[in-house]
């Protein structure tokens, strides 16, 4: 029997693990930390062994192949040495793709890949498409497949450290949203390794299969000049117009394909602001080359319900709007969320930062922000950066002082922002429990 080795065991270790049992292979799961209750019951049910708290090596290294989890980092001494024996060290999508015949709709980028994946799912479902989706969002693609799910076409959100892990997986309509420095500390610090890693999503692509990009990032524009890809290559932009791919007027959103000419008034999409603009375009791309009709597309584009604790709209009280922008955990995406606001900010920032270089977002702090509220353990660099820049700078250590305090600072048609540009393990789990904090605070006010 050949024998798998799975490392990690949250939702996408777990839902291998699963798979492989049910293909018949010997099953090991190894996690260093804590496994959830929930999935040592389902390890334990499925009959298959898993450890906790430590790595038995002579197990691991006994493997004819190896599923890690995209949290674990190549550089660590474990999987060096699988890489030295030569076990193949693949993740979770790599592996699950082995076992489905549905094609696939790929999604990277440094940002929006949630809220992509999540529109064109919405889209292909309401044109009766069988679809699923599944990578980063919800549950796994390995154990949708255990359960049964036998879908035309699974639409799959994938970070590139699911990426760095596939080998013979292709996509067939693969999409770049763009490329921006994040992560760089799980790559040498190099910015071609990440680069490298973003493209993998069009690795194995032949002539039938397709690739869907965004052309007005520079490092993408940069990357296809060197490289010679097969695929038919369909592009979007908000610079210029384009015969084949999307683009966009100052109140319309235009897709070409192959002769067919699409509009749809930007006013009428669900998801507003620039970057959004360009999530609907590579959506509306797609659904056109699966031939959707283009009624049916423009009533899902605006139909379409965004992803929570993106842009989401939380309540206004009193005349003032509170938006919860926290899964903005990188600069490049709370420029967008700075730039798509109409009216003056009270702006919520910080956390742990990443590198930030907070001289990208000068300009439009400037111009819309009145007072900046600095939430985190360590406030010194969002305040050396924005001193003298913002009138009013407030720094506070909890959610829901600094809720109170923006709504304090706020005049009527004020708007208050939680767009940290940071990430949120200082204070809170996670991202999502920063936003459902801010939410609630809002809620009491
Ligand atoms: P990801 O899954 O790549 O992290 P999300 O859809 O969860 O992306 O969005 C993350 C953050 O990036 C949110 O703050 C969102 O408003 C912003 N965002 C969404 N789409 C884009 C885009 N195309 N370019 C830049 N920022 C974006």
């Amino acid at each position: 029997m050949q024998k798998l080795v799975v490392l990690g065991a949250g939702e996408s270790g777990v839902g291998a693990a699963l798979l492989a049992k049910q293909q018949g292979w010997d099953v090991f799961v190894s996690d260093s930390g804590k496994i959830a209750e929930r999935y040592q019951q389902e390890l334990d049910d499925a009959g298959i062994d898993w450890e906790e708290g430590a790595h038995s090596l002579d197990v691991i290294f006994a493997a004819n192949e190896v599923v890690k989890s995209p949290g674990i980092p190549d550089t660590i001494p474990m999987i060096q040495q699988l890489h030295a024996r030569e076990i193949p060290v693949i993740s979770e999508i790599e592996f699950a793709g082995r076992y489905t015949e549905a094609k696939t709709i790929c999604i990277t980028g440094s940002n929006g890949k949630t809220t992509t994946t999540m529109l064109i799912h919405h889209l292909l479902k309401q044109a009766g498409v069988k679809v699923e989706m599944a990578g980063n969002v919800g549950t796994s693609l390995a154990r949708q497949i255990a359960e049964g799910k036998r879908p035309e076409w699974f639409v799959l959100e994938l970070s590139s450290f699911q990426l760095d892990g596939m080998y013979q997986f292709k996509a067939d309509i693969a999409i770049l949203l763009n490329i921006t420095p994040d992560h760089l500390d799980r790559y040498d610090y190099s910015m071609q390794k990440y680069i490298d890693s973003k493209f993998r999503i069009v690795q194995n692509q032949t002539e039938k299969d397709v690739f869907v990009y965004c052309q007005d990032d520079e490092i993408i524009a940069r990357e296809l000049q060197n490289r010679l890809l097969k695929s038919e290559l369909l592009p979007f932009t908000q610079k210029g117009i384009l015969k084949q791919g999307a683009y966009s007027t100052f109140d319309e959103l235009i897709i070409n394909y192959n002769d067919e000419t699409m509009r749809i008034i930007s006013q009428e999409l669900s998801l507003q602001g620039r970057h959004n603009l360009y999530n609907s375009m590579a959506a509306g791309i797609v659904a056109k080359v699966l031939k959707i009709r283009k009624k049916l597309i423009r009533e899902s584009l605006s139909s379409f319900k965004g992803a929570a604790h993106r842009l989401e709209r939380v309540a206004a009280v009193r005349g003032i709007e509170f938006i919860n922008d926290s899964k903005a955990t990188n600069i490049n995406s709370t420029w967008y969320a700075l730039e798509c606001m109409n009216n003056p900010v009270i702006w919520i920032a910080g956390g742990v930062d990443k590198g930030n270089d907070y001289n990208e977002l000068m300009e439009l702090v400037e111009k819309k922000v009145k007072v900046l509220i600095c939430l985190g353990t360590d406030n010194g660099k969002l305040l050396d950066a924005f001193k003298g820049k913002v009138p009013v700078i407030k720094e506070t250590q909890s959610m829901d002082e600094a809720v109170k305090l923006a709504y304090r600072s706020a005049s009527k048609n004020d708007v208050v922002l939680l767009s940290p540009a940071c990430a949120s393990f200082d204070l809170f789990d996670n991202y999502i429990q920063r936003g459902d904090l801010f939410k609630e605070s809002v809620r009491n006010l």
